[in-house]
């Protein structure tokens, strides 16, 4: 007789190769396999009935919380009248048009257009060919380096991979590192220097960043990219003052800002945006995760007005632009995301992760006060994080190597909730999706 579930494991443990995943470990059995069946609101339930409440929305971008229907009978209503159509040479779908125009509406106000893909990594690597694109135009072909920062992540592509500013996300892969350079990290908890305010800081991270700029020549950087809040690289919000000394720097320079926010887009940080939250005007912005809340893959690149101005005297000169996926825009991702913006807005999702999210990291921070291994509980929103460290009062790190945050989620997951060992190793992060209640953040807080 077939035995399903067993079958499912020995399938998966031969066939699936898994993201992210230690591949030999996993084949062997060494790691369990975890089929997911369902979801509910904050609730995830596995093929074997355990329910845990996910404390990171996914991959923080199930927004709006599992088993909405309205989005579900948006994307079969799409399906059924029309699957797909292109959008090359100005065809679309009353649903992509639609989602464009809700964007912008939503985007800060300099923002003009929207190009879709349909992940976060190809949304970053439009915009490196944009940034590119943009300075041929207006004919400065030396200016093409990028600036990003240690600890900010921008996907897993080649380029993208590139500009990630984590070890993990380059070793071994020979990603082409030549256009790509890296800055400080805006990360106070880690400063050197203890004295410092966080306003001085942020003065040094500009005048670090500064420094690089005048070393390699300002006629060569083209672009700074980075997150409003630090995420996968462990949840850091930025000190203060820092996107204004920033912003200072690049505009002396004539250098673009991309503001990614795949993660913090759609109301993460309690704003629609978080350029809104910390004033950040950007020239690009990269928007994914909460545009669809994970419901289909849809992701974007808004770009300012001032940039699409140069873009279209560049089809004026070149022709037609030379980029395009198959299923930019795609009908289905469309129908998602617009339902999902709808939603977001009738539940008033964006105003309950500013008030729940102060709440939930009040409470976090309060319960967890007097540890001797909690360093700092940080974040913003509905985003937090947990670092932990040897010993709070003399300062000192754990070595990574012996993987605190791991435990500590498998700990979570023992209890019901699932918290997000962050790449670093000694940090646990939190990003609920934005529908959750003050009972639920107590129960995570109380699991905690
Ligand atoms: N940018 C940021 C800030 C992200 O957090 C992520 C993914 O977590 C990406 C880009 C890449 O998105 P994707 O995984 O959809 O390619």
């Amino acid at each position: 007789m077939l035995d399903r579930d067993n079958d499912l494991t020995a399938w998966d443990r031969d066939h699936f190769f898994h993201p992210s995943t230690h591949m030999g470990a996993h084949a062997r059995g060494d790691t369990p396999t975890r089929v997911m069946a369902g979801g509910e609101g904050v609730f995830i339930t596995d093929k074997a009935g355990k329910r845990s409440l996910d404390a990171f929305a996914g991959l923080y971008c199930v927004n709006v919380g599992y088993g909405r229907t309205e989005i579900a009978e948006a994307i079969s209503k799409q399906a059924h009248e029309l699957a797909y159509y292109h959008a090359y040479v100005g065809h679309g779908t009353e649903a992509s048009i639609t989602l464009a125009q809700m964007i912008i509406e939503r985007a800060p106000a300099h923002m003009s257009r929207v190009y879709f893909g349909l992940s976060g990594s190809d949304a970053n690597e439009t915009n490196i060919k944009l940034i590119w694109y943009y300075n041929n135009i207006l004919g400065r072909p030396e200016k093409k380096k990028i600036i990003s920062r240690w600890r900010g992540y921008h996907g897993s592509g080649v380029m993208t991979g590139s500009l990630t500013g984590l070890a993990l996300f380059h070793a071994h892969f020979d990603l082409p590192r030549a256009p790509i350079l890296h800055t400080e990290a805006p990360y106070y908890f880690r400063r050197e220097d203890r004295g410092q305010t966080e306003e001085q800081f942020s003065a040094h991270c500009a005048a670090r960043l500064e420094e690089m700029i005048l070393a390699v020549g300002p006629d060569t950087i083209a672009a700074f990219i980075g997150e409003p809040i630090l995420g996968t690289g462990g949840i850091v919000p930025p000190p203060a003052g820092y996107w204004a000394a920033i912003q200072a720097v690049l505009k002396k320079y004539d250098i673009l800002l991309v503001a990614d926010e795949v993660v913090t887009g759609f109301g993460r940080l309690g704003t629609m945006f978080g350029s809104d939250h910390y004033g950040m005007e950007p020239d690009l912005i990269t928007i994914a995760k909460g545009l669809t809340s994970a419901y289909a893959p849809l992701s974007g690149s808004i770009v300012s007005d001032r940039m699409w101005q140069v873009l279209v005297q560049g089809s004026d000169e070149f022709g037609p632009i030379g980029h395009g996926w198959t299923y930019s825009a795609h009908p289905i991702c469309a129908a998602a995301g617009v339902a999902n913006l709808k939603l977001i807005d009738e539940l008033g999702l964006v105003a309950n992760a500013r008030s729940t999210g102060a709440m939930f990291r009040a409470g976090l921070a309060e319960a967890l006060a007097g540890h001797r291994n909690v360093g700092e509980v940080r974040g913003d929103g509905l985003m937090a994080a947990v670092e932990f460290v040897e010993d709070k009062d003399d300062r000192r790190f754990f070595d990574p190597a012996r993987k605190i945050g791991p435990a500590v989620s498998a700990a979570l997951l023992e209890r019901g909730v699932i918290g997000r060992a962050m790449p670093q190793g000694d940090i646990l992060g939190f990003a609920p999706p934005l529908c959750l209640t003050e009972a639920e953040a107590e129960t995570v807080i109380a699991a905690t």
